[in-house]
């Protein structure tokens, strides 16, 4: 199955260096981390790993320092962070491969992390550089990949290294792996999607695999307009890709050939400019008058969506659906999220944005799984195999 990966169980843990990829790419200003929660994600891959009596050696990115060294990117105020989350030494090293870094392990004491520098700073990492793999590989005697925000990438630390020793997925990678195959490979019935977001041609090709996959696609946010348009109906000035029209109509075309109810919002809430400030109105039509912009999906839209994502079994949601950043533009994506808190079957949330949403709206503990990986779940739902899963068979 494209969603299995080997366990940590399957690994020989005790004594063993074992190179841990994670996702410890968090927010910071100023030096310090605004937002831990990608550090929080690794521990239980941490703790059973020294539990175990392995040495951890981790490997993460920070930043897009494009294959420089640079100081505000390097990684020890995340060392500090794991530090004291742990409650056990985390030893961080100025190097990620090399002579230096392999002394750094060698040293570590029993029950101590050593943390690389960020491998971001190698311009081969993002190339896949198979040398690059190799010195990464070199540290460790085996491999965990646990980060599932990178996981779909096909970088020297995250499948290089992995495909040189024996390697297994970690708890969160595993976590997130068993969410998606739940939605995707034998989901309980009715399943329902509900996409949104600001662009049609980010999610295409996520449209055209869950339309195989669902009962219910749900198109909301900027996306719909290019759906409404591709129709004939008037759109007003409507987040609109024209150059997408005939592959929005196929994906009409394919939803009734195999039965699946395509749902597009039938009204609207428009400005007459994009702005944060500008008046609301609502449009009761399908139809949205010249010179205005639908900025969000309408009343009667929220409720037909709200009451479909109540009654699923399944339930994925990535993208907004509208501008929900702007108060007046945000009631949508409330309707939405709240629906899918509401949900009693297994729901799924991916996306940055909609996760934002998520959390602005303080339901992250409403739903069953929130992805941690934007980029690596959209791939997922595009029906993609991740190299960082792959790589660890
Ligand atoms: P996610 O990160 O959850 O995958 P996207 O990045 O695809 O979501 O889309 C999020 C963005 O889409 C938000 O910034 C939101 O303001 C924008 N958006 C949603 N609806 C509209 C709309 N009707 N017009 C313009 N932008 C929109
Ligand atoms: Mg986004």
């Amino acid at each position: 199955m494209r969603l299995d990966a080997p366990r940590l169980t399957d690994l020989e843990l005790a004594g063993r260096r074992v190179l841990v990829r994670v996702d410890f790419n968090v927010p910071l200003s100023g030096g310090s981390i605004t937002d831990d929660t990608r550090i929080r994600a690794a521990l239980p891959t941490l703790r059973e790993l020294l539990e175990a009596g392995a040495t951890p050696v981790l490997l993460t990115h920070l930043g897009r320092p494009k294959g420089a060294v640079v100081e505000e990117l390097r990684v020890d105020p995340v060392a500090a962070r794991l530090g004291e989350l742990l409650g056990s030494p985390v030893i961080k090293c100025d190097e990620s491969v090399g002579d230096v870094a392999a002394a750094a392990i060698a040293a570590a004491p029993t029950g101590a992390c050593v943390l690389m520098e960020n491998v971001r700073f190698h311009p081969g990492e993002t190339r896949g550089d198979a040398e690059l793999s190799a010195a990464f590989a070199a540290l460790g005697d085996s491999f965990v990949g646990d980060a599932f925000g990178a996981a779909h990438r096909d970088h020297s630390s995250v499948s290089g290294a992995a495909r040189l020793l024996p390697s297994a997925a970690g708890h969160l990678l595993e976590a997130e792996l068993g969410a998606f195959s739940r939605v995707l490979e034998e989901p309980e019935r009715p399943l329902v999607a509900i996409l949104g977001g600001a662009k049609v041609s980010d999610k295409l090709t996520v449209i055209e695999n869950l339309l195989e996959k669902v009962d219910a696609l749900i198109v909301g946010g900027g996306m719909a307009y290019t759906f409404l348009a591709a129709r004939g109906v008037e759109v007003g000035s409507s987040l609109l890709e024209e150059d997408k029209f005939d592959l929005v109509r196929s994906c009409e075309a394919r939803a009734a050939e195999v039965g699946t109810a395509l749902m597009l919002p039938t009204d609207h809430v428009v400005a007459s400019e994009f702005q944060e400030d500008a008046e609301a109105h609502v449009v009761e039509s399908e139809e949205i008058p010249a010179g205005m912009l639908a900025l969000d999906i309408g009343p009667a839209t929220r409720d037909r969506f709200a009451e479909l994502v109540r009654g699923a079994k399944t339930v994925v949601w990535n993208g907004p659906m509208g501008v929900f950043e702007w108060d007046a533009f945000s009631l949508g994506t409330r309707a939405v999220g709240e629906a899918v808190a509401a949900c009693e079957g297994y729901t799924v949330v991916g996306g940055g944005d909609s996760v934002a949403a998520l959390g602005k709206l303080g339901l992250r503990g409403a739903v069953s799984h929130v992805s941690t990986g934007g980029g690596a779940s959209l791939e997922l739902l595009e029906g993609k195999e991740l190299p960082g899963v792959s790589a660890l068979r």
